[in-house]
């Protein structure tokens, strides 16, 4: 099995990272811990990852530009690099460079950085994702941050050094949730951990798919309005994040009471049925 075999083979050269760290990490692969997520900074807008590596003396994995596109430096991830400060965040990480300058992540990039880290996580056996937590940032307290955490971590460069990098870019918010998923249907018996989706509800959820990464939840709210909120797979929950307000619905003459019913019969349909205090039944669809 191959490893991002669809990337744009950009290598790395050949006399940059910290090179004396090649023969642990490749001996030892119980040393492959996780994956750092930087930001470029705008640097490959005008020039190319290689360029930038062979300039700097460092080098990383993968970069994934703003279009989506995705240079791959080594055939396979080495952990053989020097992407983040001093040897302890180098042994067991590869790094990971977005491009942008302070900017969002572009919903390609997003796209592409899921496929990335899925790929990764699969080509590793890894079963977990977990978010790594800034350290106290000596050498021996990133070493145990990076054992304590195990295998599948991530982490964000500033959370080992005292570096603007990845300037607050890193929607740890959307992408953890998306990756547990993507790791749970991978075969493994493990599920997501909860996550609040906010709001303030009288009865139960309802829920509906009308594509493949869709969802649709809708609830009756305290004032017997239909609420709805939705999430789509590389944008995250909307209208307004996975804790944001849900979209109101309103409610025919009478206030909602119970539990809504939903349901999907083509890409782009959804159909809501909920009865009012009366006991009377209403119907509302969607069509795109
Ligand atoms: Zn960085």
């Amino acid at each position: 099995m191959g490893w991002l075999d669809w990337a744009v083979d950009d290598p790395a050269p050949g006399n940059c990272g910290y090179r004396f760290l090649n023969v642990p990490c490749e001996i030892d692969p119980s040393l492959r811990r996780g994956l750092v997520l930087h930001s470029v900074e705008g640097w490959f807008t005008y020039t190319n990852p290689s360029a930038v590596m062979a300039a700097r003396g460092s080098s990383w994995g993968v970069t994934i530009m703003r279009s989506g596109r995705v240079w791959r430096h080594r055939p396979r991830p080495t952990f053989v690099n020097w992407h983040a400060g001093g040897p302890a965040q180098n042994i067991g990480t590869d790094g990971i460079e977005m491009e942008g300058k302070g900017q969002p992540w572009t919903p390609e990039q997003k796209t592409s950085l899921l496929r990335v880290l899925k790929e990764t996580w699969k080509w590793f056996g890894w079963s977990a994702v977990v978010l790594g937590q800034p350290t106290d940032k000596t050498q021996e307290d990133i070493r145990q941050a990076l054992l304590a955490a195990g295998y599948g971590s991530l982490w964000e460069h500033r959370f080992f050094d005292y570096t603007s990098c990845p300037n607050n870019r890193n929607e740890w918010g959307w992408l953890i949730p998306e990756l547990t998923m993507a790791v749970s249907r991978k075969g493994t018996t493990m599920w997501s951990n909860w996550e609040s989706l906010g709001g303030k509800a009288l009865g139960s959820p309802a829920l509906a798919s009308w594509a493949e990464g869709r969802l649709d939840v809708f609830v009756i709210g305290m004032k017997g309005q239909l609420c709805h909120k939705w999430y789509a797979r590389g944008k995250g929950w909307k209208p307004a994040g996975i804790r944001g307000k849900w979209e109101n619905l309103g409610h025919p003459k009478r206030p909602l009471v119970g539990t809504p019913a939903a349901e999907s019969w083509d890409d782009g349909r959804l159909d809501v049925a909920v009865a009012d205090e009366a006991g009377e039944i209403h119907h509302r669809w969607y069509e795109r």
